[in-house]
Parts: C-alpha cells; sequence; structure tokens
C-alpha cells in the first residue's frame, strides 16, 4: 500500500545481523520518560517509545535507532534530513512487524517492535535502516514506487555489509534468492507498470543492483550507487519533498557522471526488461549450490562485487 503521505513497507525477507559497536545512549528528555534524543550525521532524531510497559529498559531500543542511523549516515555522508521523529510503537512479543516512513508534515519513521525483543531480534531486524533510508528519497509518483522501495530494499542491505554488520556470503545469497522476483513475468511491461510484491520490492532493488555495477564499470570502480544518491542528497532533496524521477535521475546521473540511470530506466522502467540474470551472477563471480553461495574469482566482475560489499 502506498501513499503520498506514507511509504508502507511490506518486504518480507529478514537478513541477519552481527552487531560491531554502538555509540552511547543519549541521555532521555527529562520531562518525557518515553523520549529520547539521537544525534547522527548532523541530524537529531526525536525517538518516542510510544506505551513502553512498565519494567522494559528503553536502552536496547535506543541503541538500535542509534546504530541504524549511523549506518544510514555513513552511507550517506549525513543522515538524510536534518532531524525527524522515530516512532516505536510496541506489541507483546518479539521482533518487528511493520515500518512507515512519512515526509509529510516533517521526515518520521515508524516501527513495531515488541517489547519482549531480545538483544539478537533487534541485531537480525532490517526494517529500521530500510525506514531510514526512505527519508532520502524524495516521494515519487505511484507508477515509480519500484524504485522507492526497492532503493531501501538493496540499501538496507549494503549500508549494514559497509558497516560490517553482514557478510559478503550473506549478502549475495539473499540477492541471489530474491532478484529473481524482480524479472518480468511474460504478461508484463517496465516496471512503472507492474504492480507485484515481487516487481516493487525486488524489481526496483534488482535495477539498482544493475545501476551500482554499471556506474562501477563506467567509472573504473571510482563511483557508485552511493555517488548518485549522496548527489541527490547534496542537491537538497529528501523525502519532505515531492518530485518527478527524470529531474532526479539527471541530478544522480550527474554525480557520477555517467548516463546510467537514464539509460537504465529506458530499458527497465519505461519499457520490459530483458536482463540476462544468469549472465550477471556469472560475470560477478557468484553462484549457489542451494545451500551456500560460491564465488568464482576470475569472474570479470570480481572486483565490482568485492567493492560493493566493502566494509569501510
Ligand atoms: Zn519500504
Amino acid at each position: 500500500m502506498y501513499s503520498s503521505k506514507r511509504t508502507r513497507c511490506l518486504r518480507g525477507a529478514v537478513f541477519s545481523v552481527i552487531f560491531t559497536s554502538l555509540t552511547p545512549l543519549h541521555a532521555n528528555d527529562n520531562t518525557d520518560s518515553n523520549k529520547f534524543v539521537v544525534k547522527s550525521g548532523g541530524a537529531s532524531l526525536n525517538v518516542f517509545t510510544h506505551e513502553r510497559p512498565e519494567g522494559i529498559d528503553p536502552a536496547p531500543f535506543i541503541y538500535w535507532v542509534q546504530h541504524a542511523a549511523d549506518v544510514v549516515s555513513d552511507y550517506y555522508d549525513g543522515f538524510p534530513v536534518n532531524e525527524a521523529q522515530v516512532d516505536l510503537d510496541f506489541f507483546n512479543g518479539g521482533g518487528t512487524v511493520g515500518g512507515s516512513a512519512y515526509g509529510d508534515n516533517g521526515a518520521r519513521v515508524a516501527v513495531t517492535v515488541g517489547s519482549y525483543s531480545e538483544t539478537g531480534d533487534l541485531k537480525h531486524d532490517w526494517r529500521l535502516v530500510h525506514e531510514m533510508v526512505h527519508l532520502a528519497l524524495p516521494q515519487l509518483p505511484q507508477k515509480h514506487h519500484w524504485l522507492v522501495e526497492g532503493l531501501a530494499t538493496y540499501l538496507e542491505s549494503i549500508t549494514r555489509a559497509r558497516a560490517g554488520d553482514l557478510d559478503e556470503a550473506y549478502i549475495w545469497r539473499g540477492f541471489t534468492k530474491g532478484m529473481p522476483n524482480g524479472l518480468p513475468l511474460a504478461s508484463e511491461q517496465g516496471l512503472d507498470t507492474s504492480r507485484r510484491w515481487g516487481s516493487t520490492y525486488w524489481g526496483g532493488a534488482l535495477f539498482c543492483l544493475v545501476a551500482d555495477v554499471r556506474i562501477r564499470e563506467a567509472t573504473d570502480n571510482t563511483k557508485s550507487l552511493r555517488d548518485a544518491v549522496i548527489g541527490i542528497h547534496h542537491a537538497g532533496l529528501d523525502h519532505r519533498q515531492h518530485t518527478s524521477l527524470s529531474p532526479l535521475i539527471e541530478i544522480a546521473d550527474r554525480a557520477t557522471g555517467t548516463t546510467v540511470l537514464h539509460d537504465l530506466y529506458l530499458a527497465a522502467g519505461s519499457s520490459r526488461w530483458n536482463l540476462d540474470l544468469d549472465g550477471l551472477w556469472r560475470d560477478l563471480g557468484v553462484s549457489s549450490d542451494g545451500t551456500d553461495i560460491v564465488f568464482d574469482d576470475s569472474a570479470p566482475l570480481t572486483h565490482i562485487r568485492r567493492s560493493i560489499t566493502r566494509v569501510e
């Protein structure tokens, strides 16, 4: 479900995480025992733990927000907006069950989290990073919703790999399993006209992966999708604004000195995508034997595959 006022996320896969380090918990606002302030990447995040059950320690949840914000700030060269609200709504259980990002009336993310989540539940959760990534992209017309969700789906794992939270094999296992869902069915045309869950989340994510690879190929691996999205961030655009796709692609392409996104949109967004996905995996040196991921380091794009998941 999508509206111009809310990006509600329905993706189902879960990536595992190994936490590295966490920055210190910031003191809560003395006037409200359910309000905390987290600083990250030049931004101030007001975190609310709504209806937190009595006796539930807020610290692990605030650490979780801090870490997710730091992961996103690191990738975007600063948090996507200078001020945001983070609403943690509690339910009686563990893990997370839903999330949304909002841009109208200020930047806000909301995640429903189990009050009995253990540290491991939060360490394994992708949802908060996903919602925070949404804050970096302006709101687009409905037909481009695949890019909204696809970028968040791709970057929720790439940003955490960069932070050292996910290992290389886990990333590519998730991609080789998920990305085929994004290929067009026989009855479908471009991503703009498909409304399937698979094309929205994984079609968009595949678009971002291919863009990342092609930008790196075109620039001798000196630029990447990260430069494109940072270009949007540095242009002062974020989820609080509405825009059409063309100027956004122009800004992003200018940031990499290529026409990769423009060309890829013509091939995949506005018309049916004829992508040789097996060929892409082969060139990247990624294959799966059904359970494990096997890397072929003699593949021509091995250096790009390694760069995509490199810990910075
Ligand atoms: Zn989403």
